[in-house]
């Protein structure tokens, strides 16, 4: 909009969207800026909201996205889904920390925000401190849309000595050079929707970019590099069955991610996989975004050939739960290949997250 606007309406514009935290009422939360240097994505997931809302990819031109970053606040970034707007207004407002499947990005988000404002003060401060005033999220669902001009991106970051979390395919991340550069430009954590171990629930997700082999070649790479991974897993494909589910948690506790997101798919209007149960009447409640204080992980809203309803909320909130148990935060801990001060940062933050999962409504 900025880019294409006349010159005159521009500078209220900026200004109007000049940085204020008076929307956090003064909370404790991550100091991070977010930024969004794209909308849209390549990639047509059939769970993903993303082709829904935009039609089509737009980019911010390379010097804006590093001109706003030179006069962002803080020295980390965060790379943040750009459909949390969307995903907000559609559905009521219980969603903001249930918003895990279309991209991931929302929850982990939500997740910090809620984490850090419901701890206690003594645990605030070493996670803020461990994180030093520097964070920038990008904010957009595949950083990685255009590799030509990530890189350029990338490159143009390396002297501003930020830091940052990105979401990138995992298709991305076996090629060691473009890794390398995300390294030297100051990313710390890449949030992966790996989704399934499974190739044909890969394939009934229209989940191209992912291929199971891939996965084990990326995750070294990150322990390489000593990059973090936020890894997002769905449940409920149509192609699932509770045996394929079973392996991909196995996969998922297999490695040391610093966060998880483990759910049931929400079947998003217009999105394909919404349409596919609406016509084969497997959708339980057609308008289900409408219900008023539901949560969304405790009810079933669809079923599948091969998973019952019942089933599909068990299996919904099982997994994730599991993941948390301390003895695979553990087991992760001990089997990892990550340096000693990175498991030990994991180990942190799973506990962290299990203590806040306990009290948050889905676990
Ligand atoms: S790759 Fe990610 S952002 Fe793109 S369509 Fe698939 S789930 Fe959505």
């Amino acid at each position: 909009m900025l880019d294409s606007a006349p010159l005159a309406l521009r500078v209220p514009l900026l200004q109007a969207r000049s940085h204020s935290d008076s929307i956090f009422n003064e909370k404790k939360y991550f100091p991070v800026d977010a930024i969004e240097t794209s909308r849209g994505c390549r990639f047509n997931c059939s769970f993903c909201t993303q082709r829904q809302v935009y039609k089509e990819i737009t980019y911010r031109p390379i010097d804006e996205i590093i001109d706003e970053i030179k006069n962002t606040k803080y020295k980390y970034i965060f790379i943040l889904s750009t459909d949390s707007d969307y995903l907000l207004n559609l559905c009521n407002k219980q969603v903001q920390y249930l918003t895990i499947s279309p991209a991931q990005s929302t929850s982990a988000w939500g997740h910090f925000r809620k984490m850090l404002d419901s701890a206690p003060l003594a645990l605030r401060v070493p996670l803020l401190q461990a994180r030093s005033h520097s964070d920038i999220f990008f904010t957009d669902d595949n950083f990685g849309n255009d590799k030509n001009r990530t890189n350029e991106l990338l490159e143009k970051l390396v002297p501003l000595k930020k830091k940052y979390m990105v979401h990138l395919s995992v298709n991305f991340l076996i090629d060691e050079e473009f890794i390398r550069l995300l390294k030297k430009s100051g990313c710390l954590a890449i949030g992966i929707g790996f989704e399934s171990i499974d190739s044909e629930s890969l394939k009934s997700l229209n989940k191209i970019c992912n291929s199971t082999d891939l996965y084990f070649r990326a995750l070294k790479n990150c322990v390489k590099y000593d990059i973090l991974v936020n890894a997002g897993f769905v449940s409920g494909t149509l192609a699932d069955t509770i045996e394929s589910v079973q392996k991909t948690f196995e996969f998922a506790n297999s490695f040391q991610f610093f966060s998880y997101n483990f759910f049931n798919i929400l079947p998003f209007p217009k999105t394909p996989i919404y349409n596919r149960l609406l016509s084969e009447n497997k959708l339980l409640y057609e308008r289900w975004w409408l219900m008023d204080n539901v949560n969304f992980y405790d009810i079933p809203l669809y079923y599948t050939d091969n998973i019952k309803a019942e089933e599909m909320t068990k299996i919904g909130k099982h997994y994730w739960q599991e993941l948390f148990y301390l003895k695979n935060i553990f087991k992760r801990f001990i089997l990892s290949e990550y340096r000693l001060k990175t498991r030990i940062f994991i180990l942190l933050i799973n506990l962290y997250l299990k203590y806040i999962g306990r009290s948050s409504t889905f676990m």
